[in-house]
């Protein structure tokens, strides 16, 4: 099936359902995303600061990016001017910086807080603990420039089913449990990112209301460098 197929398929398999979709274009060329962005895609993500904003340069301005992968403190202000979304915040240090990059472009950036639900070790993300103790933290509430819009995770890369089912359930659990202890006014806080290609599915039953798909609708990633596929 073409990309464009597969991002019809997707959007009638979610149909219904409150949960959107972000096509994850990372290694692909342009192209390939020009495809998806024909067939009517709006939102993709990328997991490298360089290579999104290569490819943001070259891609039509209506197109809302979201920074997926682990974000280091000093590359903030290049995607500052345009991320549609961070989902990929593990630190106040981080939250810091966002805002002050906001702030000199005069904008609001949405920020998910990434919650570290694997079993491996090297997944990146804030621990349930972790978590409560940033938003605990009261210069949270005087970052004027950024909005926590809800939280993000990643399952564990397993054939186990069920393991991946408990870490969704335990990850939707917890984002209930900080929707009501800290956002309960907030309607904004409404975003629960979790589910990729393998896992969609479990996810979206456990309540995800945001999947990041790649390969479902670009194929498998054979080359890591994008400008040589
Ligand atoms: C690569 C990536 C995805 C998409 O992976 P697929 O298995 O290709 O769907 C989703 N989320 C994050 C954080 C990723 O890095």
């Amino acid at each position: 099936m073409s990309i464009a197929d597969n991002i019809k398929s997707l959007k009638n398999e979610t149909a219904g359902k409150k949960v959107s979709l972000i096509a994850v274009s990372k290694t692909k060329p342009v192209e390939d995303i020009k495809q998806a962005y024909d067939a009517g895609q709006r939102l993709f993500g990328e997991n490298m600061v360089q290579e999104l904003l290569e490819k943001h340069e070259h891609l039509p301005a209506d197109i809302q990016w979201h920074l997926i992968g682990h974000l280091q403190s000093n590359k903030v202000k290049y995607i500052a001017p345009f991320i549609g979304m961070i989902q990929s915040v593990d630190s106040l240090k981080l939250l810091q910086e966002i805002n002050k990059h906001a702030a000199k472009h005069k904008r609001v950036i949405d920020c998910l807080l990434q919650i570290y639900i694997a079993d491996e070790e090297t997944k990146y993300g804030l621990g349930f603990d972790e978590a409560i103790e940033l938003l605990r933290n009261e210069e949270v509430s005087e970052l004027n420039n950024i909005r926590i819009r809800g939280l993000m995770g990643i399952a564990t890369n397993t054939d186990n089913e069920k393991q991946i089912k408990d870490e969704y359930y335990e990850l939707k659990t917890f984002f209930d449990g900080i929707k009501q202890s800290f956002f309960r006014k907030d309607a904004a806080f409404d975003t629960l990112s979790m589910g990729m290609s393998s896992d969609y599915k479990v996810a979206i039953e456990q309540g995800s209301t945001m999947v990041r798909l790649g390969s479902t609708i670009f194929g498998q990633r054979v080359i890591k460098h994008w400008k040589n596929n």
